[in-house]
């Protein structure tokens, strides 16, 4: 009887929680939609400006796979540099912390898109997270991986437990005829001997990982991961907890391009963001977030995406600071 009463008890309080939550990214996702025209949308590719801006979507899961939802966020879009986060886990995987010689692990304070850096310091990119740091990336994985991009492929329908997950070849082709600066990067990683692979076949794995199209609701999932100590929703462990710590370390020290600082003092959760308009976020030991919104600041960062993120922070009082 008692063993009842405390279930009915426990169960109400969960429910009780679940609309609490619920009304929450109602109210966060009824404001930023207002806002989601404001900014500008990325349009280096015909196939990216023709998103409709006013679009605005969120997600939480929880380290249970529990999903709490509201606006777009079912509608795939494109993950951008987004997928850089997946693509350094892989590698992380691959190389263990044999990695880090070849790339760094400190913010640039430059633009995404930089060369500048590069050049002074002997073709060793700054992180994984700027461009030059994940064609490094995307390099040493065509080095060791049978099939790279399938791999990536997969690993993402199986961590967001998702199997329509799927590349917009459109804009891949659309990346692949913009990318004289990424192509630079790489040609200049090589001159200083830390490029193994042809450029040409590098810049076209990157190009299909920029094009990858996933949800609110499939990214959030993909990363409980970073969430739980390394363990994804199908409990098979992907990182240890330390790799999954420093992977939190990183998204919080340079996830957001330039703008890392500012998101660190008003959101205060690891991060990574990308240009189609997706942010994702993670609180530790809890749950993560993903919202899009495809217009953009001036940072490159989705402008009602990270309104978002800043009001769902204070309600909440969620932060790793
Ligand atoms: N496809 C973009 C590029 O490589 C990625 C931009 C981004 O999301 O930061 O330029």
């Amino acid at each position: 009887m008692l063993t009842s009463l405390v279930l009915v008890k426990t169960l109400l309080t969960f429910m009780y929680s679940d609309l609490k939550l619920n009304k929450i990214l109602e109210t966060i996702a009824e404001k930023a939609q207002s806002l989601s025209g404001k900014g500008k949308i990325a349009d280096y590719i015909p196939a990216l400006a023709r998103v409709k801006p006013n679009q605005f979507g969120i997600a939480i899961c929880n380290i249970n796979g529990e999903t709490y939802t509201a606006g777009d966020a079912e509608k795939p879009f494109s993950i951008q540099s987004i997928s850089k986060l997946f693509t350094l886990i892989q590698a992380i995987k691959t190389y263990g912390d044999q990695l880090w010689q070849w790339v760094g692990r400190e913010p640039s304070g430059l633009r995404f898109n930089s060369l500048v850096q590069l050049e002074s310091e002997n073709g060793i990119p700054r992180n994984p997270f700027i461009n030059a740091g994940a064609l490094l990336v995307c390099d040493r994985l065509e080095s060791r991986l049978s099939a790279p991009n399938y791999q990536l492929l997969e690993m993402l329908k199986s961590l967001s437990q998702n199997n329509m997950i799927k590349v917009n070849q459109q804009v891949a082709r659309s990346e692949l005829n913009h990318g004289s600066r990424n192509a630079a990067m790489a040609y200049l990683m090589k001159a200083f001997h830390n490029f193994e692979n042809p450029v040409e076949k590098v810049l076209e794995s990157y190009s299909h990982h920029c094009a990858i199209e996933m949800s609110c609701v499939d990214l959030a999932r993909a990363a409980v991961l970073l969430a739980n100590k390394g363990v994804p929703l199908s409990q098979e462990r992907l990182l240890t907890a330390k790799q999954t710590k420093r992977v939190n370390a990183l998204l919080a020290t340079c996830g957001l391009y330039d703008e890392a600082g500012d998101f660190a003092f008003k959101v205060g959760l690891p991060g990574k963001s990308g240009v189609g308009g997706g942010i994702l976020a993670v609180y530790p030991n809890n749950y993560t977030i993903c919202v899009w919104s495809p217009a953009l600041n001036e940072a490159g960062n989705s402008l009602a995406g990270l309104y978002a993120l800043e009001q769902l922070s204070d309600m909440l009082e969620i932060s790793v600071y």
